[in-house]
């Protein structure tokens, strides 16, 4: 782990709730994709957010926010706002986390979102359609809302570069324009798969998520040790 310093390039809404972070480090940074940073409000006060660009791109990028208005992320923003105001730099704490991408594996692989946790899913995406790896990758992005879904063109065009890759949206709460998959985004990767023990599996999100997709999963065949994600460690 190191800490670093960073200027706050650009905030965005990606939607009313959830906004993209750009920020360039002062200095040159080492992270895995899949990797988190926590950014520190004060010394006593850090709060891990997933890392969506990928290692050697100039800036970092962050997807803060969820499905409702938090103080987790809402507090976050306030801060990295004002810093952003004053042209101030924001510490964080980088490079932190075991859930991150194992390239040398020749498994299939299923990444598995849930809200923001599509911003760890989303580095780990990009790592591979840069590699050009040719393993099957199946992603799936589980939202409340389908206005939630802010990259949903992106991952079409990503999983339109190889045919072993697919991109399967899924909102938990239609409306009726929705012609895509609904419920609970682990329930459709357990509809999807007979076993799951042939995979690699990367799952962020909810806490709630994580335990029940741990559960779950194993049940339908996962191998506890090809189960990657680092709210199992608060869980
Ligand atoms: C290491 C780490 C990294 C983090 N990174 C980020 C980050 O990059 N950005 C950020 O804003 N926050 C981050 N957090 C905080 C927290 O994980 C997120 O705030 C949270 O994932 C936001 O969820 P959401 O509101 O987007 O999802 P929701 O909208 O609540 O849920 C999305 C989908 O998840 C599934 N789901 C939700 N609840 C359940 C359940 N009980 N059972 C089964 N499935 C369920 C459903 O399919 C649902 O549609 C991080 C936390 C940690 C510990």
């Amino acid at each position: 782990m190191t800490t670093i310093s960073c200027t706050v390039d650009l905030i965005e809404a990606l939607t009313p709730t959830v906004n993209r972070v750009l920020l360039t480090p002062a200095q040159a940074v080492s992270f895995s994709s899949g990797q988190y940073l926590q950014l520190c409000l004060s010394d006593s006060d850090k709060r891990p957010f997933s890392i969506a660009s990928t290692p050697g791109q100039r800036q970092l990028e962050l997807h803060i926010g969820g499905s409702v208005a938090d103080q987790y992320a809402s507090q976050a923003l306030a801060h990295l706002l004002q810093q952003h105001q004053l042209q101030q730099p924001v510490q964080a704490d980088i490079g932190l986390g075991n859930a991150h991408f194992r390239a040398d594996s020749e498994r299939p692989l299923i990444l598995l979102a849930g809200g923001t946790g599509f911003s760890y899913v989303y580095s780990i995406a990009q790592t591979i359609a840069a590699a050009k790896l040719d393993r099957p990758v199946f992603v799936y992005w589980g939202v409340r809302e389908q206005a939630a879904l802010y990259h949903n063109s992106v991952m079409q065009q990503w999983a339109a570069q190889n045919s072993k890759y697919r991109f399967i949206p899924v909102v938990q709460q239609p409306d009726q324009s929705w012609q895509g998959r609904s419920g609970m985004v682990h329930e459709a990767v357990l509809a999807d798969f007979v076993s799951l023990e042939a995979y690699d599996i990367y799952v962020a999100g909810p806490f709630a998520m994580a335990g029940v997709v741990r559960n779950a999963f194993i049940e339908q065949g996962a191998h506890r040790e090809h189960m990657f994600a680092d709210a199992f460690a608060y869980i």
